[in-house]
């Protein structure tokens, strides 16, 4: 059995830890792990550099939370962690005083940074550090250029010209309270999915789609050349998980990133949003202008939406739309509900 799915920090890093324990106990390995290969599809938009060395917080939630070093309360970082650097660099007047990277953690990115310098691909890297970590999953960052996440703030005018801040500068500093205009993937033009990412999609057994932001996770991730077509063509069954719940993001800020791309904060609009997988063939692909389906970010990719039971009416409207749908409760509360989501999850894909 072969699973990969496409994350972003705490809803895919949650989501797949819960899922790890339900493969145990379905394809128990004899040693208490299992016999599943689960690929992990890190969201990299989210990576910048700070004091010189390279953070990417999403590959580092999925790596700390299924290595069980994570701050558990915080839901991203190391647990047991203290933040003497970042204080004595705030004496310097340097770095961002809203987001402060632990004593620890720091230790990674300079672990990281060293092997990116000594010409080795984040690909490489990212395995490197897991083999301290052993998460369980290959974990991989979406493509090996740097692709980072943007927000365009401000109304245009002289008095709020029109600006473009990194996307955690927007989230941290100013919890996504200023309207976003619209998001830009810096660098996606010279940027490509790498081998083992498209290898991943397109011989799984199953691809999830797990309660990550929909946006600015997986969204960023489908932005990526090849991502979204590749998601449409492979044999798997592609199965999503909403995660919005009685139309709110159930941590984070979610909704201002759907609002910010004109579609609704509800389970349904999300998922018609990701859109039923159609199967087109190439022809079908290519458009007057030259531009795809895929890059015109109109190809479907996926077949099943789990919504959770608060939103069962979205479901006549999901299938309505080509897609599979069933409401379950959805709120990744601790392991044993998650693996319960988990188990809807495979269930819908046809896997029992
Ligand atoms: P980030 O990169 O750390 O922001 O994490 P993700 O993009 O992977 O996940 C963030 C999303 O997870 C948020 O938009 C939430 O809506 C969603 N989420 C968090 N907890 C839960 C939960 O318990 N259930 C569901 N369905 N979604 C959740
Ligand atoms: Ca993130």
């Amino acid at each position: 059995m072969k699973i990969t799915l496409l994350a972003g920090g705490v809803g895919g890093a949650r989501f797949t830890r819960g899922l790890l324990h339900l493969l145990a106990e379905r394809y128990p390995d004899g040693e208490g792990g299992t016999t599943a290969e689960v690929t992990v599809v890190a969201n990299t938009g989210d990576d910048m550099w700070l004091h010189g060395v390279r953070v990417c917080p999403d590959l580092d939630t999925v790596m700390y939370t299924l290595g069980g070093a994570i701050h558990e309360g915080q839901g991203w970082g190391r647990q047991d962690e203290s933040s003497r650097v970042s204080a004595d660099l705030a004496a310097y007047d340097l770095g961002w005083e809203w987001f402060t990277l632990g004593d620890l953690d720091l230790a990674t990115h300079l672990a990281r940074t060293e092997l990116l310098r000594a010409g080795k691909t984040l690909t490489e890297v990212t395995a490197h550090l897991c083999r301290r970590w052993k998460p369980g999953v290959t974990l991989l960052p979406m493509s090996d250029q740097p692709v980072e996440t943007h927000v365009v703030v401000g109304e245009g005018t002289p008095e709020d010209p029109e600006r473009l801040i990194h996307f955690e500068e927007w989230w941290v500093r100013h919890r996504a309270g200023i309207p976003a205009r619209r998001f830009e993937q810096v660098g996606v033009d010279s940027a490509s999915a790498t081998p083992e990412v498209l290898e991943a999609i397109m011989t799984a057994d199953l691809v999830l789609l797990p309660p990550s932001n929909p946006v600015v996770s997986v969204g960023t991730i489908l932005g990526v050349p090849r991502i979204r077509e590749a998601l449409n063509a492979t044999p798997a069954p592609v199965v999503g998980i909403s995660p919005i719940v009685g139309g709110a993001a159930v941590r984070g800020m979610a909704d201002a990133c759907l609002t910010a791309i004109g579609v609704e904060t509800s389970a349904l609009a999300v998922g018609v949003h990701y859109g039923a997988r159609e199967g087109l063939d190439g022809d079908d692909l290519v458009e007057g202008d030259g531009q795809t389906e895929a890059t015109a970010g109109r190809l479907g990719v996926i077949d099943g939406w789990l919504v959770d039971d608060s939103d069962h009416e979205a479901v006549s409207g999901l299938e309505a739309a080509g897609i599979r749908s069933r409401a379950v409760p959805l709120l990744m509360t601790d392991d044993a509900a998650t693996a319960e989501i988990a188990t809807a999850a495979l269930d819908l894909a046809g896997f029992r």
